[in-house]
């Protein structure tokens, strides 16, 4: 009897759950853009696991791979169907079956116990099938995270969030809120962060803690005007930099049509020593479809603003995958980014999350083009050769779900200009504190524990349950 195929979903028949959330991150790898789900009828491949190894039969078709009792058994399982998904489709995944957030964690421990070059590249192979290119990114991300991490327990960084943006992007599931007619709950926002930002900082203080960082992201930071942006810098000088000898100050500007002279100009009074203007792409066809209200020329003015009023160390993100782009875009950022010459750039690999607008277009409406794998592949190289043309390394790494392609967000930057903050965040090596909407603070613990307290993400929630958050965040930061 013929089955019916559902277009939007890709249904398995496994049997035995044990194994379904292996199963299913290989065949997401391959089916980004389906729904994947475990059924007994109208399934396209059936899976059988038993003692022995894995057997799949699609089309009528019969493949079998067999597991030693040696082996890892579940590590096995992914590299079988992993394998199996490779020669059937043909497309390249370098990232192998690895699908962890921190890829470049095993290489950290690997150099740490004295392992080679070759041991660690033979490794990764070994253990997720991930191609050499990859396992020696992880290496060269370890080894320049080694040469910043300060492990000191007593140093702690601040997060300050502004929950606002010019408007929403395609692509976005963050926690930003358009800044239209927010007026009068802006100006709640900002007493609410003051506040917050004064009783944490007193905190702080008293418990004799060394603050190393400092990161003002969001949303957008310069979503706000020019007066507000001034009283919220003015509070954080005040609070977590006057006094501290911070190593870095960084402001994630973000969207160039928000930033002003009088911002750029207030930054550099307040001693902020990085800056990130954003353009994910400089092509203004893309630009538009993603819901971004500035062009390229205003990536390149703003740019070019910031370097006049003395801000020297300038990262640019980009995303890869954005709707519409193929090679020849990415090709065309990338010239534009180099004659600009930031000190580094961040790279992100489109994330498709659910709640935003784009999944909704790209994997339920199917209303929007999806680059072929190799073409993404293709796209990062791109990215990595101007990495290489402006002396950047790697220095930060990490994965997230449903990432386009499988594969990473990364951070390059020429020497001695690398964000700390960055490391310390993805790394774990610092205690975090967050002020603001969203803001997630990270208590680290002797024994290497890590407790989370969030902020409340929506706004109004946050302004009403300031008080009660903040207690509970002084309460653990006294147990640092
Ligand atoms: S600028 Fe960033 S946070 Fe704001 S809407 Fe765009 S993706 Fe979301």
């Amino acid at each position: 009897m013929k089955k019916i195929l559902n277009k939007n979903k890709l249904i398995i028949k496994l049997n035995d759950e044990r194994y379904s959330y292996d199963v299913y991150q290989m065949f997401n790898i391959y089916y980004q853009n389906l729904k994947i789900e475990f059924h007994e009828e109208n399934y396209e491949y059936e899976v059988i696991i038993n003692n022995h190894g894995i057997s799949i039969i699609n089309e009528e078709q019969l493949w079998e791979y067999n597991i030693s009792e040696d082996d890892n058994f579940k590590e096995e399982i992914r590299k079988g169907i992993f394998s199996y998904l490779k020669d059937k489709t043909r497309k390249v995944f370098p990232w192998g079956t690895l699908i962890g957030i921190r890829p470049s964690k095993r290489a950290m421990s690997l150099i740490k116990e004295g392992k080679s070059y070759d041991d660690i590249v033979e490794f990764y192979h070994k253990t997720s099938l991930t191609s050499e290119e990859k396992a020696k990114l992880c290496i060269e991300v370890a080894e320049n995270e080694l040469e910043l991490m300060d492990e000191d327990k007593n140093k702690i960084s601040v997060y300050i969030g502004m929950p606002y943006c010019p408007s929403k992007c395609l692509y976005c599931s963050f926690t930003s809120n358009p800044i239209g007619r927010k007026g009068k709950e802006v100006n709640e926002y900002i007493r609410t962060l003051l506040w917050e930002m004064k009783v944490t900082s007193e905190e702080i203080k008293r418990l004799n803690l060394t603050i190393d960082t400092v990161y003002f992201g969001g949303g957008t930071p310069t979503a706000v005007n020019d007066e507000q942006f001034r009283v919220v810098m003015k509070s954080i000088q005040d609070n977590f930099i006057t006094n501290f000898d911070i190593r870095e100050f960084t402001v994630e500007c973000g969207r160039p049509d928000s930033i002003t002279y009088d911002k750029l100009l207030c930054m550099k009074e307040m001693s902020v020593n990085r800056i990130s203007i954003n353009p994910q792409t400089m092509n203004d066809l893309t630009l538009k479809s993603i819901g971004r209200t500035h062009d390229s020329k205003d990536v390149i003015n703003i740019f070019n603003m910031a370097r006049e009023l003395g801000h020297e160390n300038i990262n640019m993100d980009i995303i890869i995958g954005l709707p519409g782009e193929g090679l020849n875009e990415v090709k065309r950022t990338c010239e534009e980014i180099e004659r600009l010459s930031p000190e580094s750039i961040t790279v992100h690999g489109l994330s498709i999350k659910r709640g935003s607008k784009l999944y909704e277009k790209l994997v339920v409406e199917k209303s929007l083009y999806i680059p072929e794998q190799h073409e993404i592949v293709e796209m990062f190289k791109q990215v990595e050769e101007l990495s290489l043309r402006m002396n950047m390394k790697p220095y930060y790494m990490y994965r997230q779900k449903n990432m386009l392609g499988n594969m990473e967000n990364i951070g390059y930057s020429i020497k001695g200009r690398e964000c700390v903050y960055n490391i310390a965040m993805i790394e774990d090596t610092q205690t975090i504190i967050a002020v603001g909407a969203n803001g997630i603070s990270k208590f680290l613990f002797d024994n290497d524990i890590i407790e989370r307290l969030a902020n409340n993400k929506d706004v109004r929630t946050y302004i009403d349950k300031v008080e009660e958050i903040t207690e509970e965040k002084v309460k653990m930061l006294r147990k640092v």
